[in-house]
This record gives structure tokens, sequence and C-alpha cells, in this order.
């Protein structure tokens, strides 16, 4: 049988059309055998079939609608565009263009019939479709001249979908010869009762025209979840086999310091949550056990993660080890830095700071305290992951934020011990991930949960505010104000555009200083140098300005307990978790606080519900199963940035029902390594960066 030859070891080059140019395009995309071609699925689909009803629109789903033209402007806005809005008898949507003439913007007659092709997006006036290709039909025209689902695969330079969609072709064509190995059990090649991989392969890529079109673009068609399944497999497997090289090494063995704990907790005016004990005795347990931990804690906005952090740290500091706390930002890593040392130097700990912007001397000096061991808590940024970076005796890494790192950097610091034993590692995250998510997402770490907020918080209040009452927004302010206490007001984002979005807070900043002239009015934004935004900062912090105008850069961590009002401008152009993390600045006192969305004029009626949930729930963990279904996980978890989680056909989302009998038969199948690696190859290759950290 093995000689036989198989379709993993049939080069692409044996089809028709591939040179050795080509079979190096396609080893970009990391495509060499037939098999590969096969396993390199379509991405997404076009839907190109039937007309969506605009009141049925959703973000980043490929449909046509068509609508007849209710009228068109000029918007002169930061970027001039011209805007169309259509209708149909459910709804309105606009089509945007920042490129067009005056020809083109005729050619939009009051009642004329527009078909669209494109993916809506968030824009202004709620879900818009950017640039998209359309077309003039006679009215009464409704039938589409595409009978099955159009396939769009991932590309790379010197490759169209056109020449990939024939290349496909051919390798399906051999699919009848040739049949990939199953490696699935029948256990569960039964459960989706498709017959074969071959078929499932030859389904997907060239869906006939009879599929139901729905549960293909939701990805519930047999083909995909069998397919889903397996690449999910493969990818627990390749975190448990991470998880198992990490098991395999030895870390610090850590006791509890009960008097320590203790000393620590008199002097704080409030005891432990419940939730944050048993966290607190999850943590301990992971780290009396002469391996490395790997465990990520979950929490809201608020729920006391950092007291968390610290007991964890102290009982390390008090075994004898090092422990480093890394922070995304410098304002999150100084604040850190301020409960450290209030926390942990009365116990006769001693805290080091290591940030991007010391001074070269400084610099050296923290190098050489981290090095010789004179402190046992280090407190930073990125700074701390780089090469000249020397612990003494690194015992435990606290990474907080950890969605804005990627998973090789978190890695990276394991690296950092001399003593033959990896660090302990504790993750922390703000933005609450629904539990099946973090399954899939972080599977080789272990899970807990703060799920409890300190008594006596009051719940934020949340209103939706139109613009067009902005001057009585600002007179709510200068109330708050004159009480004493501090306000924040944060500007969208523009167009993703950092220099956009900072150019727009400057203008805000201008306009409300004249509005509330007699308070101090300052201003953060990302294009401010790391050491003036500290400034800003630190001096909001110590009520020396009444009101912060921001950009998002204070979504994550600040601490003013005196803020109790937050306004917030074109809402609709966040995230759902993010809003929450933002409002999540405010209600840290005892004092009652506010939060204002004010939203823009043209907001659509759709993309106002998406707000009320807001308004509803104070629980993150409600809002981010909310805001994955609308934006999906790339978003929520920011790894769109990092590069991690991407996978070929499979949906956190789509398969999140998968994920239980994933896990389930990968603890059985895991014991197998030839067969987990086959399945890790086929799906993730060899060149995965954590897969060889
Ligand atoms: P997050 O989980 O968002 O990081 P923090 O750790 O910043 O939250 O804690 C938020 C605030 O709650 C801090 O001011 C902290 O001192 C306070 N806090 C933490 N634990 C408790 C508790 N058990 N009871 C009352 N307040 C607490
Ligand atoms: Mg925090």
């Amino acid at each position: 049988m093995n000689n036989l030859p198989t379709l993993a070891n049939i080069d692409v080059t044996v089809l028709k059309g591939v040179g050795s140019k080509l079979a190096q395009v396609l080893a970009k995309l990391d495509i060499h055998s037939v098999q590969d071609l096969l396993f390199h699925l379509p991405l997404r689909y076009l839907d190109r079939t039937r007309i969506t009803a605009i009141s049925q629109l959703r973000t980043n789903t490929s449909v046509v609608v068509q609508g007849a033209v209710l009228k068109t402007n000029i918007v002169f806005g930061k970027r001039r565009s011209l805007a169309v809005t259509i209708e149909d008898n459910s709804g309105t949507t606009c089509l945007r263009f920042y490129h067009f003439n005056a020809s083109q913007k005729n050619s939009f007659e009051e009642g004329r019939q527009v078909r669209c092709y494109g993916d809506p997006r968030l824009g202004s006036s709620g879900l818009e479709f950017y640039h998209p290709e359309y077309e003039f039909v006679d009215s009464g025209k409704t039938e589409l001249s595409e009978q099955a689902l159009t396939p769009v695969y991932p590309l790379t330079d010197g490759l169209s979908q056109s020449r990939i969609r024939s290349l496909t072709e051919q390798a399906v064509n051999l699919l009848k010869d040739y049949s990939p190995s199953e490696l699935l059990p029948a256990e569960v090649q039964q459960m989706f009762g498709m017959d074969t991989l071959a078929s499932a392969l030859a389904y997907l890529h060239f869906p006939p025209p009879e599929a139901s079109v729905e549960q293909i673009l939701a990805g519930q068609h047999p083909a995909q979840q069998r397919l889903a399944f397996e690449e999910l497999l493969a990818h627990y497997l390749v975190r448990q086999q991470l998880r198992e090289q990490f098991q395999q090494e030895h870390a610090a063995l850590i006791k509890v310091h009960q008097d320590k704990k203790a000393a620590l907790l008199s002097t704080l005016p409030f005891s432990l949550t419940g939730a944050q004990q048993r966290v607190c005795d999850e943590i301990q347990r992971d780290l009396s056990k002469g391996v490395p931990m790997l465990r990520m804690v979950q929490g809201d906005v608020g729920s006391g993660k950092t007291l968390v952090a610290a007991i964890a740290a102290l009982n390390v500091a008090f075994s004898g080890y090092q422990v480093a706390i890394v922070a995304p930002t410098e304002i999150l890593a100084e604040q850190h830095l301020n409960n450290f040392k209030q926390w942990l130097e009365p116990l006769g700990l001693r805290i080091c700071w290591l940030v991007g912007k010391l001074t070269a001397a400084k610099r050296r000096d923290a190098l050489k305290t981290i090095a010789d061991g004179e402190a046992e808590i280090i407190v930073g940024t990125h700074a701390l992951f780089q090469e000249d970076v020397d612990f003494a005796k690194l015992g435990l890494a606290i990474i907080d934020e950890q969605h804005r790192f990627g998973v090789d950097q978190r890695l990276s610091l394991r690296k950092k011990s001399r003593l033959g034993e990896v660090p302990h590692q504790l993750v922390m995250t703000a933005t609450p991930i629904p539990r099946t998510l973090a399954m899939t997402a972080y599977s080789e770490l272990d899970y807990s949960v703060i799920d409890e907020l300190p008594p006596g918080r009051k719940p934020i209040q949340t209103a939706l505010v139109s613009q067009s009452r902005r001057a009585h927004v600002i007179e709510r302010i200068r109330v708050a104000c004159e009480k004493g206490t501090q306000a924040y007001w944060v500007c969208p984002l523009v167009e993703d555009s950092e220099t956009l979005s900072a150019a727009n807070a400057e203008q805000t900043w201008e306009q409300l200083k004249v509005a509330l002239s007699g308070f101090n009015i300052a201003m953060v934004h990302g294009r401010l140098k790391a050491a003036e935004k500290e400034m800003v900062m630190a001096s909001f912090k110590k009520g020396e300005s009444q009101l912060l105008v921001a950009t998002t850069v204070i979504e994550v961590g600040v601490d003013v307990p005196n803020a109790t009002l937050m306004i917030i401008e074109n809402p609709e152009r966040l995230g759902l978790a993010q809003l929450h993390q933002l409002r999540g600045r405010v209600g840290r006192g005892s004092e009652a606080s506010h939060c204002v969305l004010l939203y823009g004029d043209k907001l659509s009626q759709h993309a106002k519900q998406r707000l009320q949930v807001l308004r509803e729930s104070n629980d993150g963990f409600v809002i981010a199963e909310k805001d994955l279904e609308i934006r999906g996980p790339g978003e929520l978890l920011g790894t769109r940035q990092t590069g991690d989680m991407q996978y070929r056909l499979a949906d956190a989302q789509q398969h999140a029902n998968l994920i239980p009998e994933v896990h389930r038969i990968g603890e059985h199948l895991c014991v197998d390594k030839e067969l987990s690696d086959k399945l890790i190859q086929r799906w993730i290759g060899y060149n995965k960066n954590y897969a060889q950290v």
C-alpha cells in the first residue's frame, strides 16, 4: 500500500499549467503536493445566486443587494466621499465611494435600480458598502446568472482566483483515482454522514448548484463540519504537544506563604472576593507541582485580577524566585508598578522596573539588578522580552492583557531562566472570551475565571444620545466637574488611521476647551511620545485636569477612581467588547458612574440595536458573546494583528459546538504521535510559529 503514489507525494507540477515558476508561487502558500492543494480550502464563498434583503445584512458576509437609488450625497468629511443611499422594501443602505467622478455620481439617478455586490462594513450610517462592484438593472429583474456559490481562495502574489480554481478542478478530478488518507477514527467519520474525505473535499471546492447556500455560508454543511473537526483537532493536537513539551520541563516549586499573604490582605480596606480566593487557590495548586504552570485568568474589567497576580507573585518571591510582570503599554506597566510597590514593598520585597523609555544608565542599572537577583519583582513592557534581559532566577512570568502579545512572544520568556527550570506562566485577559472560544484559541492553557465583581460596585448607567444633543452632553460634563469628579471624552477611530484619529481628537479638544472654559482639559492620543502620554495620564490621575480627551489608547486598564463620566463619540465604529473595556474606566470608585454613547445622526436602526446591548448589560461575558456573533473571533481576540489562530475553514464560532468533542477525541489521539503528526502536517504544516517555540 505504501508503495502506491498518494496524493501527498504527487507533486503539484503534474498538474497542467504548473511549471517551476508557478510551483514557486504555490510554495509560498505551503502548497507542494496535490494533497496540499486540496486542503487549501476556500476562505469563503460569494453568494451571487440570490438577492439579500437589506434588513438582513451582516458585516463580513458577502452578498448581493438590489434597491432603488433614494439619494446621492457628496459628504465633505476628513475625506470627501460619495454616498449613495439605496432602498429595497426592507430598508436602506449606503454605497460609499472615495474615488468617483461627476458622471458616476450622475449615473445614480433617483429611482434607478442598482444591484450591488460586496461585504458591508460598519460605517457612519450603519452597514455600508465601500467601493462595491455594482450594476444597473431593469426594475423587476431579480434573477441572477450564477447557479452555484463562487469559492474564494486565499491567494498570494502571482496567483489569481481563476488560476487557482482551474488547478483545484484538476486536483479534484484526481480524487477519482486517489484518495487522501483518512486520519479520523471511524467513529468521528460517521458523525457527519459524509461517505469519504474525498467527497467532502470535492464538495467544498465545487459546491453543486443544489447545495444549500444558507448551510454552507453558515459553515454547517456536513462536509464543512467534518473538515472543520479535523482542522480543530490538528490545532488542538499541536497545542497539546506544546503543552506536553512544557510539562516535561521542571519549574520552581512554590510554597504558600500564608503569613505574608495575610499581612498583605490586612493592609487592604477589603477582603478577597470568593472568586479571587478560588482563582488564587487554582494558581497555587499549579505552582506547587514542580512542572511549569500555563494558566489563563479571565475576569471582567474591575474584577480584581491585579491583586490575584500580586498574591501569586508574593508566594513565588518568598520561595526564592523572581517574578516578571509584563504589560502591553507603559501607562499600564506604571500602574502595576505602583500597585505592586504599595502592596509588596511593605513585606520587604524589592521591585524593579524596565520599560523602553529608560535612559541608558537607568537601563543598565535595571539589567544589573535583574541579573544579580537584587529585585524579586520586575515590572515592565515588551522591553522585558529583549535578548539582553537576563534574570537571576525567574520563577513566574505574568502577562497582562495577553491578547496584545503573540504566542511566540509570550513563550520567549520561558527561555529566560538560568536554573534549568522553566518559569511558570500566568496570562491575564480583560476581554472576556467565551469559554468555547478560549478552548480553541488557548487550548494549551488551563483556564480560571474571576466571575464575581467586588461588592458595592454600582453598575455603570449607559445611555445612547444623539449628536444633536451634544451641547447638552457638554453641560453634563460641566456639572460633573463642578462636583469635583472627572470625565473622559473618547474620540472615535477615523478610518483605522491613528493620524486621522489623533487630528480629530485635537479638534475636539480645541472645541471642548472653548465650551468648557475654566476647566483643565487634557488630551492623549497615540501620536504623542510615550513620555508625553505618561505625563498627561499622571496629571489626570492626580486630578490636575478634570476632563481627558482621548483616542482609544486609554482602552486598557487605566485606573482613575474619581472619574465617573465617560462620553464615547461615534461608538458605532467600535466593537462591543472594546466599548465595554472603555466604559470600564469609570465605575471604579464609590460614586455612581455614567457612560454616554454619543452616536452620529445617521445611525441605522440595526446599529442602534447593537449598541443597546451595552445599555442592557454590564456583564463582559454577555457582551463578548454578542460581539463574537457580530464581528467574529479574529476581532474579538485581536489575533488579526498577531496572526495567531488562523484557520483554513474552521471557525471558532460557527464550529463552537464541535469543540467539546474535538477535545474528547483529541485526548485519546494525542498518544498516537505518528497520527497526530500527520494531522498537524496536513492542516498546519511544519512552519507554524508556536509549533517550534
Ligand atoms: P482588573 O481585573 O480590571 O485588572 P483591577 O485589578 O485593576 O481590575 O482592580 C480594580 C479595582 O478593584 C482596583 O482599584 C482594586 O484595588 C480593587 N479591588 C480588587 N479586589 C477587590 C476586592 N476584593 N474588593 C474590593 N475592591 C477590590
Ligand atoms: Mg487589569
